[in-house]
């Protein structure tokens, strides 16, 4: 038997609520190999599939959430993995249809895994995650598309939450001058030692201009917002930048013109990191080895147990979480 954090669904009430319960290995969804899980951690989408409505991206209870986890494996039918490797899960909707990682043990499918690369610990990989995994997708589709540190500051937004604080760290690291966007001026001096060196304030680049255009400001951006202020970024970005669009903690609408495209061959990169093929996801978590300041992830850490997981899956769906959450399911 095992401890996992079980979401089940009061069936009068018609609500789901979490809480810690022992199960069993015959518990677990079938899958190829069977992971000890070491570390999970807590993204945007977790605070979704923690609530009580499922957020839209539950459909099946009793569920144990959890969309990343590292750990060590404990058995596979899978040539691929031996007990004792190490390895990290992010994505293919585990955690949301799939069983996750906010369990001691979790069934999975061997080609949803990836082998930690050298230069991180378990521990370290999920203070990573999802949102850092899908930050270091982001900056390199920015650089794919020409982005340089010479062609000026980059933005990124929702900066200090888990993929803001990330994006920053990497950014700074690889020389690139970092411009930050919060909702929270308290966060500044933490925002500045990740490396940004402009703190912009959400309300200044929040509210909706008639202008499509604004001066030329951005060579590059890291989205996690959305919404009016991602429409806003477009018409300050810089004649051929592009924008890497991540998330949606703002909004899912687009209140934009074509405009930025059409005069200034601006380009918004979509990134996705939950169906990435597999030859880039060991590249980005290559890249975020050596690209990541192991220091600088260490100041975005907040530790955190199975039964911490229901008010933080609150917290961050209000934008409460400060940089990443480390679970330690044992
Ligand atoms: P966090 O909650 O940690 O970060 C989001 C940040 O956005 C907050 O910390 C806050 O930053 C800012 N924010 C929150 N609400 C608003 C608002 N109403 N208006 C403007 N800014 C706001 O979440 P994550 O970093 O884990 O995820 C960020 C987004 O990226 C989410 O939408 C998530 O779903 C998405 N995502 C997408 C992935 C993909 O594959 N495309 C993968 C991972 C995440 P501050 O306080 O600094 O303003």
């Amino acid at each position: 038997m095992f401890n996992a954090l079980v979401v089940e669904k009061d069936e009068e009430s018609g609500k789901a609520s979490a809480s810690v319960k022992q199960i069993g290995l015959d518990a677990l969804p079938e899958g190829e190999v069977t992971v000890a899980v070491e570390y999970s951690t807590v993204n945007y989408k977790d605070g979704l599939c923690l609530s009580s409505s499922g957020g839209g991206l539950v459909r099946k209870y009793p569920h144990i959430p959890g969309i990343d986890f590292a750990g060590t494996v404990e058995a596979s039918s899978d040539d691929r993995y031996k007990p004792g490797d190490k390895v990290v899960l992010t994505g293919w909707r585990v955690g949301e249809a799939h069983w996750g990682g906010y369990s001691q043990k979790a069934n999975v499918r061997a080609d949803w895994l990836v082998p930690l690369p050298d230069g991180l610990n378990a521990r370290q990989a999920m203070a990573v995650g999802t949102a850092g995994f899908t930050a270091m997708l982001a900056v390199m589709a920015l650089q794919d598309h020409g982005m340089k540190p010479d062609h000026g500051p980059v933005l990124v937004t929702g900066a200090a939450g888990g993929v803001g604080s990330v994006a920053t760290a990497i950014l700074a690291n690889l020389g690139y001058e970092v411009a930050g966007v919060t909702g929270r001026p308290e966060t500044a001096d933490y925002l500045k030692s990740l490396g940004a060196t402009q703190i912009v304030a959400r309300e200044e680049i929040n509210e909706t201009t008639k202008r499509p255009l604004e001066s030329e400001t951005w060579a590059g951006c890291v989205d996690a917002v959305g919404g009016a202020m991602l429409a806003r970024v477009l018409g300050q970005m810089k004649y051929g930048a592009s924008v890497a669009s991540v998330g949606l903690a703002g909004g899912a609408g687009l209140p934009a013109t074509v405009i930025p495209f059409l005069l200034r061959g601006v380009n918004l990169l979509g990134i996705d990191s939950v169906m990435q093929p597999y030859d880039n996801r060991l590249r980005a978590w290559q890249r975020v080895a050596t690209d990541l300041p192991m220091d600088k992830l260490e100041a975005m850490i907040q530790p955190a147990t199975l039964s911490d997981l229901p008010q933080l899956g609150a917290d961050i769906l209000q934008g409460q979480v400060k940089g990443r959450v480390v679970v330690d399911v044992n």
